[in-house]
């Protein structure tokens, strides 16, 4: 039988795709192990959509509409970027993912609110609604006994 993956978001491993370039890589022996076993595919939905790093911060409003500080409305790019993720899911068969817990794409119990006052509120990120949509288990950096848990449930099937 083919080897599990599991997505995750490119700034949990180090990456520098954030809003302000920088990462927030977690340490775990959990992503360590995962990382042995060649089990971990990133994906940074921002990037994937077509936006820069450095970029504005960006929040969600009313559920739907992503835009920056000034109001620039960057939808259509986040909706892209949680395309562009769903199909890298689909390309290896994907049923788990690590997201980054309160980003407006990755957020998967937790976003802020859309008034760029650091309030968060219960939520999820677009790319995450969208993995959720098509069945995929989303967790955060701080599940990740959760997901084990889960990972074990589906490959002993
Ligand atoms: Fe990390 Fe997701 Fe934001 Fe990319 S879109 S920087 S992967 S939280």
């Amino acid at each position: 039988m083919q080897q599990a993956k599991i997505l995750i978001s490119a700034c949990l491993l180090g990456d520098p795709v954030r809003y302000d370039a920088k990462s927030k890589p977690i340490k775990s022996s959990i992503i360590q192990t995962w990382i042995r076993e060649n089990r971990l595919i990133k994906a940074c939905p921002e990037t994937l959509g077509g936006l820069a790093t450095p970029r504005p911060a960006a929040e969600i409003n009313n559920d739907i509409i992503v835009t920056t500080r000034s109001g620039v409305n960057l939808s259509h790019e986040f909706r892209l970027g949680a395309d562009a993720t769903l199909s890298v899911c689909l390309e290896h068969n994907i049923s788990i993912a690590i997201l980054a817990e309160s980003s407006p794409s990755c957020g998967s119990s937790f976003i802020y609110d859309g008034s760029f006052q650091k309030k968060k509120i219960k939520g999820e990120g677009i790319t995450t609604q969208l993995l959720r949509q098509h069945g995929i288990l989303a967790f955060s950096q701080f599940e990740l006994e959760d997901a084990q848990a889960t990972l074990l449930a589906l490959t002993s099937r």
